[in-house]
């Protein structure tokens, strides 16, 4: 499984979705902000290890609670809780393989998106990587 579905990619997963909004606990200039750019610039890199970005990724949550976000990036995870082997995708689950959206980096965040006409042509985009999210064939 490597890092995928561990607590640090679903932590990269929170702000791959929040860092591209305009509002929100990390879309104003401010020590959360700050904490949460740093550790997406040691995400970035290519031989970036979950051992470094971790502790990052835990002082963000920590700034976050401190600053009044009850939960921390906990209360805004989007994705199925870790050790999940098997994810099911709303609509998909009639075919045997399917193809998702996810995340291309090499520490990957755990977010995946669902296939649609729109994404497509216009991928989403994977802010904590800054780059398009990438089709992959998965077996549901
Ligand atoms: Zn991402």
């Amino acid at each position: 499984m490597g890092v995928t579905g561990s607590s640090s990619t679903d932590s990269l997963a929170w702000l791959c979705l929040r860092l591209a909004e305009t509002t929100g606990p990390i879309a104003a200039p401010g020590t959360a902000r700050t904490v949460a750019l740093r550790a997406v610039a040691a995400a970035r890199r290519n031989d970036a290890t979950e051992g470094e970005v971790a502790p990052l990724l835990a002082d963000l949550d920590a700034e976050l609670r401190q600053s009044g976000l009850p939960g921390g990036m906990g209360r805004y995870r989007t994705t199925p809780p870790p050790g999940v082997g098997y994810r099911s995708l709303p609509g998909v689950t009639a075919h045997a393989v399917h193809e998702v959206l996810r995340c291309p980096g090499f520490l990957r965040c755990a977010r995946v998106e669902g296939m649609t006409w729109t994404a497509r042509l216009d991928p989403p985009q994977c802010a904590v990587h800054d780059t398009s999210l990438v089709t992959e064939r998965i077996r549901g």
